[in-house]
């Protein structure tokens, strides 16, 4: 089955051009769907009743609104009566960063995809819940990033008391994500308390604590790929592996209602194929709608080759000239990845200047997400990485890895003059001990 998403249509000369071009789409990309985003579509903000109308009457069979959706109330039920639009659930402010759709069954019960954090800045700032926790049911959970299941401790603090399903590998990366998500939140808390403090301001809470992340991690019910359950009268749901991060998954939901079955896919976070470690993305053969992710969906992707050559004359040249390698990572997935090369060039001794060296992963989310990946990942791992265990190799440890734990672990490196690769958080330099490496070899 084949999707065509036409992104955002702004303005008169993008709506004609849009317009013009639906009935020759189908045709020329052969699509089953065309998908297209009408937020903008009128002069200005929105979209009108009689253009969406337009649009479906050219050929789209499905219309998205996204940011501006507050401002054009009077299509909502246009669209909904049409039963031909996908729109982010807490509108207004549908900030980028926070994956999450919601549907509504004609049973009452209502299921949430996902429950993202939005990073990297205030989180209180957007990362609210705009609807009552108990107005869900079922929240189910794609995969472990914290962009896709952050919140999850929110919404429980709030007061849910659904049922949360995600895959057997997720709810064990979840299990350090979210504490150390928690973690995150109290300690900017405090950070804020402190300063506040000295101006006379009032103390601000946690977007959640540690309890509350503990108590999401025990709600977790797990489910594995392929399994085809009911999860409620009239739904059944089925994960399939999504090839973006161990236990990553896309939802596959039946929905029938009045005698009518539709199926209905949330994609999730998409994988590549012939990525180390993961499998390949399995394939969803049908589907009556699909909501998808398109972070790269304006790039086509070259198949991915091993870049364990290349990073070992990096290497070897940097530590030929006696200096360090900084690797800004994000903590679950590319360190990993980075950890299973590194391991095959040190087995090739692909590095002379410095055959032996060293490698720290100092980030303490990044070394308990690898204990994971390190134990058993059955029915997750793609051949290639089987094939290496049934070697008797652990696909992420070799010999001078060290996985730091403390602050003082982590200052040492800095007084260590030994030419040395350095694994640490956050993968955008935005915060985490990265900071002080980046400080340290750079200035
Ligand atoms: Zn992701």
């Amino acid at each position: 089955m084949k999707i065509v998403y036409c992104g955002d249509v702004v303005g008169r000369a993008g709506r004609d051009a849009v317009l013009h071009n639906l009935p020759l789409m189908r045709e020329k990309y052969k699509a089953d769907v065309i998908i297209v985003n009408v937020e903008n579509a009128a002069h200005g903000f929105g979209v009108t009743p009689g253009i969406a109308r337009e649009f479906l009457e050219r050929g789209a069979d499905l219309l998205t609104t996204g940011n501006h959706v507050w401002q054009q109330r009077d299509i909502i039920p246009f669209l909904d009566e049409n039963k031909r639009i996908i729109r982010p659930l807490n509108y207004p402010d549908s900030a980028p960063g926070r994956g999450f759709a919601e549907f509504e069954l004609l049973n009452g019960k209502k299921i949430l995809i996902d429950c993202g954090l939005q990073q990297g800045k205030d989180e209180h700032d957007g990362n609210t819940l705009d609807f009552a926790p108990n107005y869900i049911d079922y929240v189910l959970i794609t995969h472990a990033h914290i962009d896709h299941s952050g919140r999850l401790p929110l919404l429980v603090k709030e007061g849910f008391n659904g049922r949360i399903l995600t895959t057997g590998l997720t709810a064990q990366l979840l299990s350090v994500m979210l504490r150390d998500s928690a973690h995150i939140q109290e300690g900017d808390a405090n950070w804020h308390n402190q300063k506040g403090k000295r101006a006379g301001l009032p103390p601000v809470e946690p977007l959640y604590t540690l309890m509350d992340a503990e108590e999401a991690i025990q709600m977790l019910e797990t489910v594995e790929y392929g399994w085809l359950f009911d999860l409620c009268e009239g739904v059944k749901v089925r994960f399939t592996d999504a090839g973006h991060l161990l236990g990553s998954s896309c939802v596959e939901i039946w929905a029938t209602e009045n005698g009518v079955t539709k199926k209905i896919v949330f994609s999730g976070d998409l994988g590549n194929e012939a990525q180390p470690i993961i499998r390949d993305p399995s394939f969803v053969d049908e589907a009556d709608y699909v909501v998808m992710e398109s972070t790269y969906g304006d790039r086509n992707h070259e198949p991915p080759e091993s870049y364990a050559g290349a990073l070992a004359d990096l290497i070897d040249e940097v530590f030929a000239k006696g200096g360090n390698i900084v690797i800004p990572s994000f903590a679950v997935g590319r360190t990993q990845e980075l950890l299973y090369y590194l391991r095959e060039i040190k087995r090739d001794g692909l590095v002379q200047s410095l055959p032996s060296f060293k490698v720290y992963v100092d980030s303490p989310l990044a070394s308990e997400a690898t204990k994971i990946y390190s134990g058993n990942l059955k029915g997750y791992l793609d051949d290639d990485a089987i094939a290496v265990i049934q070697g008797g190799e652990n696909l992420f440890t070799f010999p001078g890895l060290t996985l730091t734990q403390s602050t003082e672990e982590s200052r040492a490196l800095n007084d260590d003059k030994t030419p040395k690769i350095i694994i640490s958080a956050s993968g955008m330099c935005d915060a985490g001990r990265i900071r002080h490496h980046l400080k340290h070899n750079l200035w």
